[in-house]
């Protein structure tokens, strides 16, 4: 058997050629990484958990007309996705001040923005992905106007549907990033949300305890994000089903 062709490999997932042309398979490692890569683990369960999340999230989105790359899942860790473009900008969309935002403006960590917030930031590495602002993405043609207008109008639907779905399950979605990328259908050219939808590109907070339930718990070394991920896959109703363990006896009179 022919083995398939590695088209990209990232931090957290590889890209696979797909069985049909236009088609990816997305591969979700258990790799995490923090501050550009400087900090590293492996844990355990970690693809499993975003695989399943991100299906979740971008089928969602799918249904409620918010076009994305995803098509099926595969198997526990890997997910047929549409080969798009992807246009070299991380699109944050905010609704409390945390992270860099904070620590940039002098805002305290929580503080709820006046209204959602999105930022731009340039995808290159080797830079650290900094903030740009329109007139950079414009003027050196990373994106159009056109297409910068539906980044933001993209961005501000993902973030309605996903602090509606969190909301629901007793978490505030403080902020979260995602990518974009173009397809063409015939002669026209559309953008559709791409990459990932996760807990790794998210920060969830517990409504009620205010306890972080994203990727903050590996950046700031606060528990098993293992154990964070999987509460967020349980309140969301997400991977219910457990492997069939030893039943408890059960007591006859
Ligand atoms: N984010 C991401 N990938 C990045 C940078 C940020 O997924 O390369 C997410 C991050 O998890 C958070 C949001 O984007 O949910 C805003 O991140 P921020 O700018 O505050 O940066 P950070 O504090 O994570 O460095």
């Amino acid at each position: 058997m022919a083995r398939r062709k590695k088209v990209y490999e990232g931090k957290a997932k590889i890209l696979y050629e797909g069985p049909e042309p236009g088609t990816l398979v997305q591969y979700f490692k258990d790799d995490a990484t923090a501050f550009n890569a400087e900090k590293r683990a492996t844990i355990e369960g970690k693809g499993v958990l975003n695989n399943r999340l991100s299906e979740f999230f971008m089928t969602g989105l799918n249904t409620i007309g918010v076009p994305t790359h995803f098509i099926k899942r595969i198997n526990m860790r890997e997910q047929l996705i549409r080969a798009v473009e992807i246009i070299p900008l991380e699109v944050v969309v905010r609704n409390v001040a945390a992270g860099s935002i904070a620590k940039r403006l002098g805002i305290e960590e929580g503080t709820p923005l006046p209204r959602p917030i999105i930022e731009f930031y340039f995808k290159d590495d080797a830079l650290g992905d900094p903030l740009v602002a329109e007139e950079h993405i414009l003027a050196f043609g990373w994106a159009t106007q056109q297409d910068l207008d539906d980044m933001v109008s993209l961005g501000l639907r993902v973030n309605d549907f996903l602090s509606g779905l969190f909301l629901g399950v007793g978490i505030k979605l403080v902020d979260f990033k995602i990518e974009i990328g173009r397809i063409w259908d015939g002669d026209y050219m559309r953008l559709i949300v791409a990459d990932e939808i996760s807990p790794d590109s998210c920060r969830l907070w517990d409504i009620e305890t205010g306890q972080k339930l994203d990727k903050d718990v590996f950046r700031r070394d606060l528990g098993d994000l293992a154990d964070a991920y999987t509460e967020v896959a349980r309140r969301l109703g997400v991977m219910p089903q457990r492997e069939p363990g030893p039943t408890k006896p059960t007591l006859i009179n």
